[in-house]
């Protein structure tokens, strides 16, 4: 038996290909994503502007499966870890982060990550595989579900590192952002790399917007110990490419800077980074390192954090200090991994 079709991995042309490939009119693709993404239909049976032999036989052929909640662990601060199952009995999380009036996801791209970042849980576990834009997409078709309410945000920074995903990533983008899905606005899709440079090159401009490079130290030795990547593509390499890559005017890259204590949050770490993004177009968000129970590392002090965004808003750059949500439950950055024991 063939496997069903996975409808939430096709973004409007593809799911009209799709019906076109039933022998069906293709208009019946906007009809079932705004079943999907706006009515919120589970079932093809409650689409009742589709002939009732359509709907038995997308029964029969195609699936709107979303990833199973294995487990869930809610925060003091109201920050909501799900431990989600995928169709192969694969574990992956994504965490609901609500904020003022916003809820933001926090999605995983892969099964494991093989980047082997020294901070990063998700790190230890090493790759298994990569998501299927539909089990991206699913995450948040499932998280608003959850959160009885729309998703206004999602950050693609959960488990893996998604350009090693790229394809997916870029449609699960795609359909997150459009009309006919979520239609999240565009700015408000945030994709994380570790700096996979010849990756970054191949992303199509519409999504360039949604970059941000995780870059955590202001010299090579630190990020080459911190980050394996930098061995490949060093800091140079890596700015360079985001200044020659034909980012859209008015927008700009984020800098991802996670603050270790000791390690890479000196005043000389606050002078040198500025030096290093004065010709890049961008904003940096720092998040304050939370240890976790097998970390070497340790949180940087509050004075220290403070001196080092005083440093970048005095040189005129927007630096934002992200709050660490969800420390109680492991649900902070770089403390996702596939476990129940949290
Ligand atoms: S920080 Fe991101 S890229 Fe690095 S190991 Fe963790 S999940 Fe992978």
């Amino acid at each position: 038996m063939t496997r069903p079709s996975h409808l939430l991995d096709l973004d409007l042309p593809g799911l009209e290909a799709y019906f076109a490939s039933l022998g069906e009119r293709p208009f019946h693709a906007r009809q079932v994503m705004r079943w999907v993404y706006k009515r919120g239909a589970t079932g093809f049976d409650a689409m009742t502007d589709l002939s009732a032999g359509l709907r038995e036989r997308l029964a029969r052929e195609a699936s709107l499966a979303v990833p199973r909640v294995a487990a869930e662990h809610e925060s003091r601060d109201g920050t909501r870890k799900l431990l989600l199952e995928l169709g192969d009995g694969k574990r992956v999380e994504t965490v609901l982060i609500p904020d003022a009036g916003r809820i933001t996801q926090c999605v995983s791209t892969q099964v494991g990550c093989a980047m082997g970042c020294a901070f990063c849980r998700t790190g230890t576990q090493g790759y298994e595989r990569n998501l299927t834009a539909g089990e991206i997409v699913g995450q948040v078709v499932l998280g608003q579900r959850r959160a009885g309410a729309r998703i206004t945000n999602v950050v693609f920074m959960g488990m893996g590192e998604p350009l090693h995903n790229r394809d997916n990533v870029v449609r699960a983008v795609r359909i997150l952002g459009s009309d006919h899905g979520l239609n999240i606005t565009r700015r408000r899709l945030t994709v994380s790399t570790s700096g996979l440079v010849d990756e970054m090159r191949r992303l199509p401009a519409d999504v360039l917007p949604a970059l941000a490079v995780s870059l955590n130290a202001t010299t090579d030795a630190v990020r080459d110990r911190l980050m394996p990547v930098n061995r490949r593509w060093p800091i140079a390499e890596l700015l360079g490419a985001l200044k020659d890559l034909p980012l859209p005017p008015r927008a700009r890259y984020t800098i991802e800077y996670v603050l270790l204590g000791g390690v890479n949050d000196t005043p000389d770490d606050a002078r040198r980074l500025v030096r290093l993004l004065s010709d890049v177009r961008c904003k940096v968000n720092l998040i304050a390192y939370n240890p976790h129970p097998d970390s070497p590392f340790r949180a940087p002090d509050p004075a220290a954090v403070e001196a080092f965004q005083a440093h970048l808003l005095a040189k005129n750059f927007t630096a934002i200090l992200r709050k660490s949500r969800g420390e109680d439950i492991l649900a902070a950055c770089g403390q996702l991994k596939a476990d129940t024991a949290n």
